[in-house]
């Protein structure tokens, strides 16, 4: 019995690039669905407070997502989906809040 140390284990000899860029958070990788690769946390931008269900993709497919979802959508400015949003636009903001403090290192 006692207390093991995980401290140094597998850090060494693997070629993490990203670690430089994006310092502790690229020792933990993420699958992202969209390009079907593992990638460090970073490469999400960060935003694990936001479900909006796109969360299991990278920033870079997100950004193309959105493009496309915007190009598709550009016309279609949904009366429901304004009302939707500024009602629980608050609640929600106060929801990221809290969940980024929380999650504050
Ligand atoms: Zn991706």
């Amino acid at each position: 019995m006692g207390t093991r140390s995980l401290q140094g284990a597998g850090r060494e000899g693997k070629d993490y690039d990203f670690i430089a860029d994006c310092g502790e958070d690229a020792l933990y990788l993420k699958y992202c669905w969209s390009c079907n690769e593992d990638l460090p946390l970073c490469k999400f931008g960060g935003d694990s407070c936001k479900y909006d269900g796109m969360r299991g993709i990278c920033r870079d497919c997100k950004s193309e997502y959105d493009k496309k979802y915007r190009l598709k959508n550009k016309n279609k400015t949904s009366e429901r989906h304004k009302k939707y949003y500024l009602k629980n636009r608050d609640k929600r903001l106060a929801q990221m809040k809290e969940c980024r403090l929380k999650n504050k290192h």
